[in-house]
């Protein structure tokens, strides 16, 4: 499939802080990838190098085949073929939803016919009936996301960059409004390249998830890839790993392997190359039982915390790490029991060297 934008090992720098350590990922036609990452790794560095705001300090930007950014030349964001829909819609507070959106045909000097043609689509696609003589200030905050959307969508350009676009809507309007972008831009087969902080977007909107951690990509794969094998701690980390212990790797067999923590021995994925590592787990991945099981180790209950439907419970491994799970029962503090975990949902990382 076409490649629509390439980045070539680009390094970006603020003063000697090098914040862009040599990035590469290309986006195809139609795809919508999503960069997760936790704040301050780099996400809109790499937005607003896209975009031409930024310039780089090595590494190329390639846009439908054209160099737009290198170390020595930047062509401006109005000479790419591109629109970026911001966290806070940036819509003109004084022109009304229809004039925002019109704007850039207009700019164009688009006749009159075409651009009621190409609105009536916008309104009927993002469900504006209604709403093109208010002015931003009159429209709740999912309206002005679909106005901003619906202005980037009409230049029909050949990538749409979204940066945190529902980071400024309440978590309902979120969870519908994901799902409804994402389809849009199936349906109009648009390249998006969407930067997000929260796991949960990431999973609704994209085919492939690119994970950044400190200015580097850890993995780029589909979200059930990168969910079901995170390729490194920090991914598995964000992605809802928030259990780790300390154990030893005894034996391997492909990418499975057996390590040893106190009292037990756990098959898992393997992930590192040393002996000494870190085995991370998922909370909803653990399984509460009284005698052992197939995969398990022991345990003692700290505390149980009621939250409705579920118990989250704090519990101490034999060795005195804590870890949390999840169980449909209370359970008294101090119960000694066992945790059964599956052994492809145990991810093995190398321990991080200080
Ligand atoms: P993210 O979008 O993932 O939160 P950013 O790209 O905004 O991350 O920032 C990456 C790193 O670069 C952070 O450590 C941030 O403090 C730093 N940074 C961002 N902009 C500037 C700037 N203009 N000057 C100096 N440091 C900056």
């Amino acid at each position: 499939m076409e490649t629509i934008l390439k980045l070539n090992n680009i390094h970006k720098s603020y003063g000697n802080k090098e914040v862009l350590k040599g990035v590469s990922l290309e986006v195809k036609k139609g795809e919508i990838i999503s960069v997760l990452g936790p704040s301050g790794c780099g996400k809109s560095t790499m937005l607003n190098i896209i975009a031409g705001i930024l310039n780089i300090n090595d590494g190329q930007v390639i846009l439908n085949g054209k160099e737009v950014t290198t170390s020595k030349k930047i062509t401006p964001i109005e000479k790419r073929d591109l629109n970026m829909v911001f966290q806070d819609f940036a819509l003109w507070p004084h022109m009304t939803a229809k004039d925002n959106i019109l704007y850039g045909l207009k700019l164009k000097k688009t006749d009159e016919r075409t651009m009621n043609e190409k609105l009536a689509r916008m309104v009927d696609l993002l469900h504006l009936n209604g709403l093109m003589e208010q002015y931003p200030s009159e429209l709740s905050g999912g309206q002005q996301q679909r106005v901003a959307i619906a202005r980037a969508l009409i230049m029909s350009p050949s990538i749409i960059l979204l940066d945190e676009p529902l980071c400024n809507l309440d978590v309902q309007l979120r969870i519908e409004m994901r799902t409804e972008m994402a389809q849009i831009f199936k349906d109009l087969q648009t390249t998006v390249f969407h930067v997000t902080h929260d796991p949960s977007e990431a999973f609704a909107m994209a085919d492939r998830i690119v994970v950044m951690n400190q200015g580097k990509i850890d993995q780029i794969a589909s979200p059930q890839e990168c969910y079901q094998r995170p390729a490194t701690a920090v991914v598995a980390g964000l992605l809802g790993a928030g259990n780790h212990i300390s154990a030893k790797i005894i034996a391997k067999d492909n990418d499975m392997a057996e390590a040893s923590v106190k009292d037990a021995k756990l098959q898992c994925l393997n992930f590192s190359n040393e002996k000494d590592v870190l085995l991370y787990f998922r909370a909803e991945d653990c399984k509460f039982s009284y005698q052992p099981v197939a995969n398990s180790m022991p345990i003692e209950v700290i505390m149980p915390t009621f939250e409705g439907g579920t118990y989250r419970v704090k519990a101490k491994t034999m060795a005195g790490e804590e870890l949390t799970f999840l169980h449909d029962e209370n359970i008294a503090k101090s119960t000694m029991g066992y945790l059964s975990i599956a052994p492809e949902k145990i991810y093995a990382y190398e321990q991080p060297k200080n």
